[in-house]
C-alpha cells in the first residue's frame, strides 16, 4: 500500500518541532517515506490519496499505562485512596472470564482510537483461573481494531498484607486478605515462566503486539522476581514496566521493606535503566530525581487516575527540568474514567501550575504533546511518536473546521488545551486506515458496545457479593490511610 496525504497542516513533533503548514506525507507499507512540504514530495501512482486540506496531522498518541479489564468498569467506584479501591477493583476482575477480557479491550481499543490514539501500554492483570490471565484475549480484541500495543503482564511474589503498612489485621479479616493473596500472587518461578511462555505466544511486532513483563511494583515483588523480570526482557530485547511510589503508604513501605526509597532499591537491584518505565512516580525523593535522570528510564504521568483517588501529583516540573524522560498515560478506565489521551494532555499542561511558584518551569504544550507521543515511543523501543521518513505509519488526521480549532489562533496550544479527541476524523496504524469519518472501519461500533453490555450483565450478579466482601476490608484500610497521611479519620 503507497499512500499520500497531501496539502495538510503536519506537527510533526520532531526535534525542532517543525510545524509544516501546507505538507505532505507518504506512507509505504508500514512506514513513512516522505515528511515535508507538498511541492517537494515524490510523484505517484499512489493506491490512495487523501486530500489534506483541512486536516492537521498529527504522529499517533501513545497511552503509556492503562490496564484494559477496567474499561467495563468506567463510573463504577466511588473515588477512594487507593488502597481502600484496589480491594473493590480487584474484586471485579475476579469473576471476569475470556469474553470479557475480550470485549473489555475491545471498548477500550475503540474509544482509544476513535481520539487518536495509536498505541496502548496495557499492564494486564486479570483472572489467574483464565489462560494467561486474559491477556490473550485482550491481544486478539486489539489487533481486531487494529490498536498497536504492547502487553506487559502484572507479576508478583508477596503475599498481599506484606505489601501495604497494614496493623496486625483482625482475625475476621484473614480469611478475605488470604483470599486476596491467592488471587494476585503465585511462587517467583511459576511467574517467571509464564511470562516467558506469554511473550513466546504472543510477541509479535508484525501483528501489533509487543509483549513484555510487567511486575506489578517494587514492593509487591521479592528481588528475585524483579531481576528474573529484567532479565527476561534484556534477553529478548523487550521493555518493562512497573508500578512506582502511587501512594504514600508504598513510599512508606520502601523506606519498611528496604531501607531506602523504591526507585533506590530498583538502582541497587539492578532493575533501572533505559528500557523501564515506572507508572505514576508521583512520591519520589528529591534527591532521587538525578538518579531517574541518569538512568534513562521513563516516568509514566497519568494525571487522571492520581486526581481520582488523591494520589498527589508528580513532581513533573522538577524531572522535566533534571532531564527525566517523561510519558502520559490514561492508567485503567475504573480510576479515571475513560481512556481519551486528549484529556491526559490537556490535564498535564494545567494541573502543576498551582503547586509551581516559579511559571519558567510550568508544562507547556509541546512537552504535553512530546509525552503523549515520542516519549511513549522511545519508552517502548518503538520507532514512531513522530512524523519522520523511517518512522511507523501511525498517523492521526484532525478535522480543522472544529470549535477547538475555530479560529485558529496557535495550532500547538489549541491541540492540547482545547481538543477533546472529536476532531479525530482518520486513523492510520501500521499503514492501515483503521478510523475514517471518525467511525471505526474494522467492527462495526455498535457490535463493540454490545459485546461490552453483555459481559456487564453477565457479570453484574457476581460483583455485588465480591464488593461486599471487599467492604469489610475498608475499616481497617481506612485507619491505616488516616496512619499514613496523619489525617483525623472521622
Ligand atoms: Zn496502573
Amino acid at each position: 500500500m503507497r499512500l499520500r496525504i497531501s496539502n495538510a497542516y503536519l506537527v510533526t513533533l520532531n526535534e525542532r518541532d517543525e510545524i509544516i503548514e501546507n505538507g505532505a506525507l507518504v506512507i509505504e507499507g508500514k512506514r513513512l517515506t516522505y515528511v515535508g512540504p507538498a511541492d517537494r514530495a515524490p510523484a505517484g501512482p499512489f493506491d490512495r490519496v487523501i486530500d489534506g486540506r483541512g486536516f492537521i496531522v498529527l504522529p499517533g498518541l501513545i497511552n503509556a499505562h492503562c490496564h484494559s479489564p477496567a474499561n467495563l468498569y468506567r463510573g463504577l467506584l466511588d473515588s477512594r485512596p487507593l488502597e481502600i479501591w484496589r480491594t473493590y477493583y480487584r474484586a471485579t476482575l475476579r469473576a471476569m472470564a475470556a469474553e470479557d477480557f475480550y470485549a473489555s479491550a475491545l471498548l477500550g481499543a475503540m474509544e482509544m482510537l476513535k481520539t487518536g490514539t495509536t498505541t496502548v501500554l496495557d499492564h494486564f492483570f486479570g483472572n489467574q483461573a483464565v489462560p494467561f490471565m486474559g491477556a490473550g484475549d485482550a491481544i486478539r480484541a486489539m489487533r481486531d481494531l487494529g490498536l498497536r500495543h504492547v502487553v506487559s503482564l502484572t507479576l508478583s511474589d508477596r503475599p498481599y498484607e506484606d505489601t501495604v503498612p497494614l496493623k496486625e489485621a483482625s482475625a475476621a479479616l484473614q480469611p478475605e486478605i488470604d483470599r486476596m493473596s491467592q488471587s494476585e500472587t503465585r511462587a517467583t518461578d511459576s511467574w517467571l515462566e509464564a511470562c516467558a511462555d506469554f511473550i513466546a505466544k504472543f510477541h509479535d511486532p508484525e501483528r501489533l503486539t509487543t509483549c513484555c513483563p510487567g511486575p506489578s511494583a517494587v514492593q509487591r515483588c521479592t528481588d528475585r522476581l524483579l531481576q528474573g523480570a529484567a532479565q527476561l526482557s534484556e534477553r529478548h530485547g523487550l521493555p518493562l514496566h512497573i508500578h512506582l511510589a502511587e501512594t504514600r503508604s508504598q513510599k512508606l513501605m520502601g523506606q519498611r521493606l528496604f531501607g531506602c526509597s523504591l526507585l533506590r532499591h530498583l538502582s541497587s537491584v539492578g532493575v533501572l535503566g533505559t528500557n523501564l518505565s515506572l507508572a505514576h512516580s508521583v512520591w519520589i525523593e528529591e534527591e532521587d530525581i538525578d538518579l531517574f535522570a541518569s538512568s534513562g528510564a521513563t516516568a509514566v504521568h497519568n494525571p487522571a487516575s492520581n486526581l481520582r483517588l488523591g494520589s498527589g501529583l508528580a513532581p513533573v516540573p522538577h524531572m522535566l527540568a533534571a532531564g527525566v524522560h517523561v510519558a502520559l498515560g490514561t492508567d485503567g478506565a475504573a480510576s479515571n474514567d475513560g481512556q481519551n489521551m486528549f484529556d491526559a494532555i490537556r490535564l498535564v499542561s494545567l494541573i502543576h501550575n498551582p503547586s509551581q511558584t516559579d511559571f519558567r518551569l510550568w508544562v507547556t504544550p509541546h512537552q504535553a504533546l512530546r509525552m503523549a507521543t515520542r516519549e511513549g515511543a522511545r519508552a517502548f523501543g518503538l520507532e514512531g511518536g513522530v512524523l519522520a521518513p523511517g518512522s511507523l505509519a501511525d498517523v492521526v488526521l484532525l478535522r480543522r473546521d472544529t470549535a477547538a480549532f475555530t479560529p485558529l489562533n496557535n495550532l500547538v496550544q489549541q491541540l492540547a488545551l482545547c481538543e477533546n479527541g472529536s476532531s479525530v476524523d482518520t486513523v492510520i496504524v501500521n499503514g492501515e486506515v483503521v478510523v475514517e469519518g471518525g467511525r471505526l472501519i474494522r467492527m462495526r461500533e455498535e457490535e463493540v458496545l454490545r459485546l461490552a453490555a453483555q459481559s456487564m450483565s453477565r457479570l453484574k450478579p457476581g460483583l455485588q457479593q465480591e464488593f461486599e466482601a471487599a467492604a469489610s476490608m475498608e475499616p481497617a484500610l481506612a485507619e491505616m490511610y488516616f496512619q499514613v497521611v496523619g489525617g483525623r479519620k472521622q
